[in-house]
């Protein structure tokens, strides 16, 4: 994905959200620029909702600022935004036509008819529902009428997108259709957007950066690959994809990299980050410098691409390891029961501080 480069457009300082007494919102600090596509992603009740609502103008901060293109929009009512929302919450009107709901924020603007629904069907070409403005909404598939409230939200051309989970309640498959539709969308309309999931794999795969939020906080905001490569706590690190915790002094180093590795890292409260798809049970084909521990096979399950090893350490640590079909026709296959030797090369190591939550 293209490196976002863009001016700031959105400068969130410091902003808080207090509901009787509770902290929904943490000091959050943020800044979107110009064409990005970032992504608030964390557990449900973290902020994300809150901090996407302050930004749409439907809840008050408590304190902080928002400027949107140098402009402070704190005080603006809502629709006086220029902003893009498409919400679970914000359903399409039952009783009007496609082209209706889509020329339903032009005409709020006071947009000439014959303009507005020019425009309307403009929007509608480009989310792919060309010919269906007669339709009513309560005719149409869930995706279609997502794509209706997408039409909806970019007919007015706005500085900003918001989406809340817009996907939430298609199925898998449409679900990922429609991710790969939207990055289209944002893409071809040179579109700055804000999104929120729950979901690591969504943000993961249309994301230019994600915001990943524990508790009112924004704990860590990089691009998807610095996040899964380098996560900063081990809220991160298991949040996003699986990862396997493991002190370092549990496990053997092999080579001169690792045992500086060890000598450095060693002594650090930390704990190293192991990617299941880093693990190898063959630590002989892997010539390079690494760290390599025994580890008892609890079950194995055959997953199409390749197997899921799950391990129990000497330790008595839980680990998930990948390994190819090709590895494990190289083993000779892999028995419950069985003691195998587990290698991670150095280079796909990261770490966490042990003690952070
Ligand atoms: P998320 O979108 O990440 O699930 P929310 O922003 O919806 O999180 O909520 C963050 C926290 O604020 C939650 O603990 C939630 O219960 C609380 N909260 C949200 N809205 C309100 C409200 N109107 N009144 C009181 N508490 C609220």
């Amino acid at each position: 994905m293209a490196a976002v480069t863009g001016t700031p457009l959105l400068e969130i300082t410091d902003l808080s959200k207090q509901y009787h007494g509770f902290t929904a919102l943490r000091a959050v600090s943020l800044t979107v620029r110009d064409g990005e596509f970032l992504t608030l992603l964390g557990p449900s009740g973290s902020g994300k909702s809150t901090l996407l609502m302050a930004i749409a103008g439907f809840v008050q901060p408590t304190g902080g600022s928002i400027l949107l293109a140098g402009r402070d929009i704190s005080a603006l009512p809502a629709n006086k935004r220029d902003l893009g929302v498409v919400f679970q919450n914000y359903a399409l009107f039952p009783h009007m036509s496609v082209l209706a709901n889509v020329m339903f924020p032009m005409r709020v603007r006071r947009v000439a008819r014959s303009e507005a629904r020019r425009q309307a069907l403009d929007a509608l070409d480009r989310v792919g529902l060309a010919g269906f403005e007669d339709r009513n909404p309560a005719n149409l598939s869930g995706g279609q009428r997502q794509r209706v409230a997408l039409a909806r939200a970019v007919v007015c051309k706005p500085r900003l997108m918001l989406m809340d989970e817009p996907l939430s309640a298609l199925d898998k498959n449409l679900r990922e259709r429609m991710q790969v539709e939207i990055r289209g969308l944002h893409e071809r309309l040179g579109l700055t957007t804000i999104y929120v999931t729950h979901d690591q794999r969504e943000a993961m795969a249309m994301s230019d950066r994600i915001a990943v939020m524990e508790r009112g906080r924004i704990v860590q905001a990089e691009t998807p690959q610095a996040i899964y490569r380098a996560p900063n706590s081990r809220f991160t690190a298991t949040f996003i994809g699986h990862a396997n915790l493991l002190r370092l002094d549990a496990l053997e180093p092999r080579g001169a990299g690792a045992e500086a590795m060890a000598t450095e890292r060693g002594a650090a409260d930390e704990l190293a980050v192991l990617r299941a798809e880093h693990i190898s049970l063959d630590p002989d084909a892997n010539g390079g410098d690494g760290f390599i521990f025994a580890a008892e096979v609890v079950r194995t399950l055959f997953q199409g691409d390749g197997w899921l090893v799950l391990l129990s350490t000497t330790d008595g640590a839980s680990v998930e390891a990948r390994i190819s079909v090709a590895e494990e026709a190289r083993l000779g296959g892999i028995a419950a029961g069985s003691t195998v030797r587990a290698f991670v090369p150095c280079g796909q190591l990261s770490f966490v501080p042990a003690a952070s939550q």
